[in-house]
């Protein structure tokens, strides 16, 4: 059902200065900045190997990561785990209890479809669950 950790999402004030420490002085290249309005959130992408850092920076006040940093700061906000088919990873976790954040799939970045899982399910962790283009 799961594939890898697509990505861990990291919740940043301002990506410039973010890009500043993991790319000038850690190395990491960053393969893209994208803006997905819908979530009020810019994104800076950071491939590792199979997987990546996604840091985001709300382009709102009233955006959810920016309301995330004013509650606890700057940090982990979020992994997310590859699947090959969301609808179908949601019927099955709805079905066993999970609570969902989102019961149909939406538009992340670089056009996949993603969901949320409540972390009152799991653990405390915000889980992304991602499915690419075919
Ligand atoms: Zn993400």
């Amino acid at each position: 059902m799961f594939k890898k950790i697509e990505h861990i999402g990291v919740a940043v004030k301002n990506i410039k200065d973010s890009l500043h420490i993991f790319q000038d002085i850690m190395g990491m290249e960053c393969s893209g900045i994208e803006e997905v309005e819908e979530q009020k959130v810019k994104t800076a992408c950071l491939p590792i190997g199979e997987s990546k850092i996604e840091l985001l920076e709300s382009t709102s006040p009233e955006g959810t990561i920016a309301k995330y940093i004013e509650k606890r700061g700057e940090g982990i906000h979020h992994i997310a785990l590859e699947v090959d088919d969301l609808n179908a990873v949601l019927t099955d976790l709805k079905k066993k209890g999970v609570e969902l954040i989102d019961r149909e799939p939406r538009y992340g970045v670089g056009g996949t479809k993603i969901a949320f899982l409540h972390p009152k399910s799991t653990n405390g962790v915000l889980i992304e669950l991602c499915e690419h283009k075919a």
